[in-house]
């Protein structure tokens, strides 16, 4: 688990050599979250809309995509990319050619109007990944300078912006003339309705790649499991349990807390041993009405308690600012449960830790499952006291 995802660099994708060369040679070792979601899906080959935030990393996206899948011996066009405006297809381009640094003879250019067709045309005849503006590419293909045979990746960049009524006939103009065989991605920092129904009539079954709420939260949680004890019966397994949280809750320095268990019983019985050592704690469970509710999280915002026990059928309205530690006293059924429970620490950008209690076997496992499906970093821990002093560190 933890070999696994100690390092997220370019390595863990076995891009070939020359790809892992000019990758290095520009800088890039380590990939932005969106970049570590969407490259395996891009390497398989499958079409794609990518939507995350804009500064997080997009066009190198479709740079490896493109470089991935390029023979640079085969003097034609494979991939097309159409962005909207010159200095997002200028910046494609000098991206491809950085990054492809390690391929001689690799070209890349933007194709982008204002400037005489003639010398497009010249130009695009040799080139391998053409970045151009929907308009010039449109010209580039009548006159058929620019011949589709070869496109294996054909990429919309700023992809809600080319939905836009002023560039969308030409999109689907270019569209219609490529090989029906391709892999389409588009890329996007929104995910307007409209984004969706038009990318649907230019792929085949999309895969939605995007980063959501949970993932930016994601960051500033350092995340733990503490492994405990398997046992075959109920009881002692519970029992062994309890002793991790009362020696965790014993050595951590934290604002507040929140605890999860599967079970309500076992977050109530939790909260009863937590209580009787001294904790001020309260038990939030669905069977109360809502004022019981409302009253229990309200004692945690007026920090009149400092540890909320819960199940996930009340996490989500829990919106609370000073929780900075959460504990999982079972592992979650599923990686979206894991993601929003981790989520409540660390609200707003603030720093947060998590501890996820794994009976060794069957449990432990559900969570090997969960990491390698959300990508998140866990750190193995020993011993309770081997927490780090200042969790900054842990944060990736
Ligand atoms: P987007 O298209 O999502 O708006 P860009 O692809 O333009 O984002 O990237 C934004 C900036 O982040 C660029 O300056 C780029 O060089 C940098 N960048 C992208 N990926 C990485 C990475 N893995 N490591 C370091 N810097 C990166
Ligand atoms: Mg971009």
């Amino acid at each position: 688990l933890e070999d696994e995802l100690k390092d997220k660099t370019f390595a863990h994708f076995q891009f070939a050599k020359p790809i892992q060369f000019g990758l290095a040679n520009a800088g890039f070792v380590r990939p932005s979250p969106i970049q570590w979601r969407a490259l395996p899906v891009a390497q398989t080959g499958l079409d794609m809309i990518v939507q995350a935030k804009s500064g997080t990393g997009k066009t190198l996206v479709y740079v490896l995509a493109a470089l991935h899948r390029l023979d640079v011996t085969k003097k034609a066009v494979q991939t097309l990319v159409l962005a909207p405006t010159r200095e997002i297809a200028v910046q494609g381009a000098r991206v491809a050619l950085e990054v492809g640094s390690g391929m001689p003879g690799l070209k890349a250019q933007a194709f982008i109007g204002g400037t005489p067709l003639a010398d497009d045309v010249a130009k695009v005849k040799s080139c391998h990944v053409a970045v151009g503006s929907p308009g010039r590419i449109k010209q580039l293909l009548m006159e058929r300078a620019l011949k589709p045979d070869a496109i294996k990746l054909f990429v919309l960049d700023e992809a809600d912006r080319l939905m836009d009524g002023d560039f969308l006939s030409d999109v689907r103009w270019i569209a219609h003339r490529l090989p029906e065989r391709k892999q389409v991605m588009a890329l996007s920092a929104t995910y307007p309705d409209d984004l969706a129904q038009i990318a649907s009539t230019l792929m085949h079954q999309p895969n939605h790649v995007r980063l959501g709420q949970d993932d930016q939260v994601l960051h500033g949680v350092a995340q733990f499991v503490r492994p405990v004890r398997a046992h075959p019966q109920v009881q002692r397994q519970v029992a062994f349990k309890l002793k991790a949280l009362l020696d965790l809750l014993a050595s951590v320095s934290f604002n507040q807390c929140l605890v999860f268990s599967n079970y309500s019983v076992r977050a109530q019985a939790m909260c009863e041993k937590a209580l009787a050592q001294g904790w001020p704690a309260v038990f939030i469970s669905a069977s109360q009405d809502q004022s019981e509710r409302l009253q229990a999280i309200s004692c945690l915002k007026q920090f009149q308690c400092r540890i909320l026990f819960s199940t996930d059928l009340t996490a989500r309205g829990i919106d609370a600012q000073n929780v900075d530690l959460v504990i999982n006293v079972d592992v979650p059924w599923d990686a979206s449960t894991y993601l929003h429970r981790i989520g409540r620490a660390g609200r707003f950008g603030s720093r947060g830790l998590t501890v996820t209690l794994a009976a060794e076997g069957d449990e432990y496992d559900n969570l090997r499952k969960i990491v390698f499906h959300t990508k998140a970093q866990i750190v193995i821990l020993a011993n309770v006291k081997d927490l780090p002093e200042n969790f900054d560190l842990w944060t990736c």
